[in-house]
């Protein structure tokens, strides 16, 4: 276990020179003050849980203390944000404070959300709300302790600091925890203004630090290319498997990592809907719930383009193929494992479909509809959950396939198959109105809900004594809350 000053840097990216990042110097909140803490994420820093409590835990990371070793940079990107092209974009509000490595040997960015203006900041305040920076917290880790990737975060640090938005609030540090901060963007930047030794420099240093195995493919460029293909696609199935909405995946947010990034307007789905927008900016529904797996391809295309002077068009096209089979086949994986089978037969996806074609009709709760699923036999269970559903011939017919399917696992017992399912179908997840009502309560100075949410939110799959209240459907007006971009 390590105390603050014991961290070891060694900032891999800043050493790329200004091309890439500019040196800028965090600009301080007033009187900071620990938020919450995210335990499992100070361990990954090796980092002693009890100093989150320490002044100087919130001094460093509202922006008032710097270690010596750090190397506060903005980060230089481009992307397409809602289809379009934007040259200039960049670390507006965030800062990467520098590369931190743990006694395991890995690496991990520490990135500082909020921490004011930057020659990227266009004509925004550089600023961070505390809601937003709660909302990320809660679902960085939220989306870890469900086993999806995502980037991970330290800390939440509140302030006095006024700050505008439709209203006064007031500004928040968050720290956020990847082993890249390198984006699509990042890539379409050198590629659109020409300066293909910075695109190549920028390639090989992320090849090298987070691709090696592709160092040893015949064609390591493409090979990477495949893999960021193929992670992608295992990402956004995870993402459609538990109605999880990125809401802004513009290719400035897009991790080359694989991993979920750079969320503001998420949302969890509460009733199922494949057409959900859960960005109250997003008129078009471009980032819509069933949207993001074409969206998904067709951020892999932009990255494509900017990769076309190292890797063949032909073999770019061949890749990106690869992204909707992969996607169906961990969907599929996916879904059949959320409804507790163990083995694959052909009609499944069709099952999967007329399934959430039902709970679509019927507005039923998307999460609580496979816990309860996995809660006793499948024959109890569905007529339990039958009330769910206003087609009930629908749903009946639905039923017997489905009670016919479990006959014919003859995998273990029923306990087995209850097991099996609570695994992996959570009776937690982050939904709005849960995340709403913490903030409520932080805004006027009572951090208790947001860390007990997030306590809950740490182990999502398991039952706790005492948490009923955090597993159950909205209230009317939770159901309805307007979540934008930049907040
Ligand atoms: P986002 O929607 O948070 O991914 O941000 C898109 C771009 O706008 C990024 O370049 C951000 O750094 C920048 N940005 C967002 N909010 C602010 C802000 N309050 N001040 C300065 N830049 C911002
Ligand atoms: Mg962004």
């Amino acid at each position: 276990m390590k105390a603050l000053d014991e961290l070891t840097f060694d900032n891999r990216f800043a050493r790329l020179g200004d091309a890439f990042s500019t040196h800028v110097l965090p600009e301080p909140i007033d009187e900071p003050r620990l938020v919450v803490a995210s335990e499992a994420a100070m361990a990954l820093l090796d980092l002693d849980p009890a100093v989150a409590e320490t002044p100087v835990f919130a001094e460093l990371f509202g922006g008032h203390k710097l270690w010596a070793e750090a190397e506060p940079r903005a980060m230089i990107y481009s992307g397409h944000q809602f289809g379009s092209y934007n040259p200039q974009l960049g670390d507006g509000r965030g800062l990467l404070l520098g590369e931190v490595y743990n006694q395991a040997g890995e690496h991990w960015d520490l990135h500082l959300k909020g921490a004011g203006q930057t020659p990227y900041s266009r004509m925004g305040d550089g600023r961070a709300v505390l809601r937003s920076s709660i909302r990320e917290f809660l679902a960085s880790e939220a989306l870890h302790a469900l086993g999806i990737p995502s980037s991970r975060a330290l800390c939440v640090i509140g302030s006095t600091t006024p700050v505008w938005r439709e209203k006064q609030e007031r500004a928040a540090m968050v720290l956020r925890l990847a082993p890249s901060h390198v984006r699509f963007g990042h890539f379409e930047y050198f590629y659109y203004t020409k300066k293909p030794e910075q695109q190549k420099q920028l390639a090989e240093h992320v090849l090298s630090l987070h691709f090696p195995e592709c160092l040893e493919q015949p064609e390591p460029y493409l090979a990477m290319f495949r893999e960021i293909v193929e992670r992608n696609a295992e990402l956004i199935a995870k993402w459609q498997a538990y109605g999880f909405c990125h809401g802004v995946m513009n290719t400035d947010n897009m991790s080359i990592l694989g991993i979920t990034f750079d969320f503001g307007p998420f949302a969890f789905l509460d009733d199922f809907d494949a057409q959900f927008i859960c960005n109250h900016s997003d008129d078009q529904g471009r980032y819509s719930f069933s949207n993001q797996v074409p969206i998904g391809q067709w951020n892999l295309s932009a990255l494509a383009q900017a990769l076309t002077p190292f890797i063949s068009v032909e073999a770019l096209r061949e890749t990106l193929g690869l992204y909707l089979p992969l996607f169906q086949a961990h969907y599929l994986d996916l879904m059949r494992r959320r409804l507790g089978f163990t083995t694959a037969e052909d009609d499944d996806q069709k099952l999967v479909e007329r399934l959430l074609q039902l709970m679509q009709n019927s507005g039923v709760d998307y999460t609580l509809f496979f816990r309860r699923l996995g809660d006793e036999s499948a024959a109890l269970a569905v007529a339990r959950l039958r009330d769910d559903f206003v087609d009930l011939k629908g749903f009946d017919a639905w039923a017997d396939l489905y009670k016919a399917r479990v006959e014919r696992e003859a995998n273990g017992s029923e306990e087995l198959r209850r097991e099996r399912m609570h695994a992996v179908n959570p009776l937690y997840i982050l939904r709005n109105y849960l995340a709403q009502n913490a903030i409520q309560a932080a805004e006027l100075g009572d951090y208790s809900e947001v860390r007990r949410l997030h306590e809950v939110l740490t182990k999502p799959f398991e039952e706790q004594v005492g948490m009923e209240q955090y597993a159950q459907r909205p209230p009317d007006w939770g159901k309805h809350l307007e979540i934008s971009c930049s907040s």
